[in-house]
């Protein structure tokens, strides 16, 4: 579809938005949102017809791009059969879709408890847990995102939690390996690992092993920075969990689903979480759907007991059917192939290079379509870009980045100091250049406000 510009229309929707939308995580006075006209693949254009490359993938979820024409077809299909139905009834395309997840989740994940995205799922996974082990603290980690919802964002290992919610009781932090900015403590990945298993283990000891419920963990943090967790860090953990009689959670809301260049990152690390959470990739988010995958024995817990809780739009048969369709697609066109070899033998060969020409960019770190640049004003000290949760004149150089990636047609994923690199899984690799040239030319941008 070619952009036709509009701009008449346009100014309307942006009127409409700026009097009655009120946006999430935003200022509302300070922010500037654009008008979007449509979007086909990896692109999407705005009312005066500029096309912008999309390496953020929406939200890091059009794992196949918007509007592929499989998946619209299905959801229309969908709809002109059984737009809806309510959740205790065996749905077609709500069981065919929790057969096709629970077919490529790992291990014994074969129960499917389906959710309205990834923030629900964190709940519910972590109200499961609490019911299966008859405890009450969690454990997460620094440098996370879990969701905005009260238990998801308390489980978030971000600041921001305590600007939304002021913290609930029986959630504890510990600092997951991060060696780029644990150098005081490892030089090495696996000295990092060391001291990261080390210091989870001294925290259970401290909190009191029967205390504890589950460990959450992103399997690779995402929003937080996509730090690739070190080798033996996952099975560590699980080891950890098993000695305890604790639930390990891992959270594949936004790695799932082909993202990592593997349908579930765990695969990666050859690890068997006890919950596992999904949302985004499952479907392309083209209709909200997330879910939790539950272990067997877990789901043993509530063979005779019911579980107490569950959504109105549970398995939602639109959104199913929309999963039904990305996971045949993402199948028969080989996309979690296509990311992992993108990933290899374009991506990660480019960044690397952008990172020897370019000053700002402090580590590259990712895997198939899943990177992020950690972008600093002094590669010494690695002082960052900008300051954590930097506003106004701070942010400056992050927002100078931005427009300038945006003036030359792509839309960046920013986040503090980082960019990622975090496009469709089925990008084209001419596409995938052309976003690459742009991201060079954006960097340059960031150089200026380096030491
Ligand atoms: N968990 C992870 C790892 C995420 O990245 C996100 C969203 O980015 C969430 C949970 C929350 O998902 P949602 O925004 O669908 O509630």
């Amino acid at each position: 579809m070619t952009p036709q510009p509009n701009p008449q229309a346009g100014a309307a929707v942006k009127a409409a938005d700026r009097a009655h939308v009120f946006h999430s995580w935003s200022a509302q006075e300070l922010i500037d949102p654009l008008a979007v006209a449509g979007a086909e693949g990896s692109y999407f254009w705005d009312y005066e017809g500029k096309r912008y490359l999309d390496f953020s993938s929406g939200l890091v979820y059009t794992n196949i791009g918007y509007q592929h024409p499989k998946v619209v077809a299905a959801i229309q299909e969908q709809a002109a059969r059984m737009t809806t139905f309510a959740p205790a009834f065996a749905v077609e395309a709500r069981s065919e879709a929790a057969r096709l997840i629970a077919e490529r989740t790992p291990g014994d994940l074969d129960k499917i408890f389906f959710t309205n995205g990834g923030a629900d799922a964190v709940e519910h996974a972590l109200r499961m847990a609490r019911l299966h082990t008859g405890r009450p603290k969690v454990l997460s980690a620094y440098r996370s995102y879990h969701g905005g919802t009260q238990q998801a964002v308390n489980v978030t290992g971000d600041p921001r939690r305590w600007a939304s919610d002021s913290g609930t009781a029986g959630v504890v932090h510990f600092w997951a390996p991060f060696l780029y900015r644990s150098r005081f403590y490892a030089e090495t990945e696996e000295q990092e690992c060391a001291r990261a298993l080390e210091h989870l283990e001294t925290t259970i000891a401290f909190e009191g092993p029967g205390t504890i419920a589950a460990i959450v963990l992103e399997t690779i943090p995402g929003t937080a920075g996509i730090m690739m967790p070190p080798a033996g860090y996952l099975a560590g953990v699980r080891e950890i969990c098993d000695k305890h009689g604790i639930v390990f959670v891992l959270d594949e809301v936004m790695a799932g689903f082909g993202r990592t260049g593997t349908w579930f990152a765990a695969g990666l690390y050859d690890v068997v979480p006890d919950l596992m959470t999904f949302a985004k990739g499952v479907n392309s988010g083209y209709v909200p759907l997330g879910g939790v995958a539950i272990s067997a024995e877990i789901a043993a817990t509530f063979a005779e007991r019911p579980y107490p809780g569950g959504l109105t739009y549970s398995g939602h048969p639109l959104a199913c059917a929309a999963a039904v369709a990305t996971i045949n697609v993402m199948a028969e066109e080989g996309v979690v192939e296509h990311a992992a070899r993108l990933g290899a033998e374009v991506v990660e060969p480019a960044l690397r290079e952008l990172a020897e020409r370019h000053p700002s960019v402090g580590e590259v770190r990712g895997t198939g379509m899943f990177w992020a640049l950690e972008l600093v004003k002094d590669r010494e000290t690695r002082e960052p870009l900008v300051p954590y949760n930097a506003t106004g004149q701070a942010a400056a150089p992050m927002s100078a980045f931005a427009a300038s990636a945006k003036a030359h047609g792509l839309w960046p994923f920013v986040n503090m100091n980082r960019t990622h690199v975090v496009p469709p899984c089925n990008i084209t690799e001419a596409e995938l250049k052309e976003g690459l040239a742009a991201l060079d030319t954006a960097l340059s941008v960031a150089d200026e406000y380096t030491r």
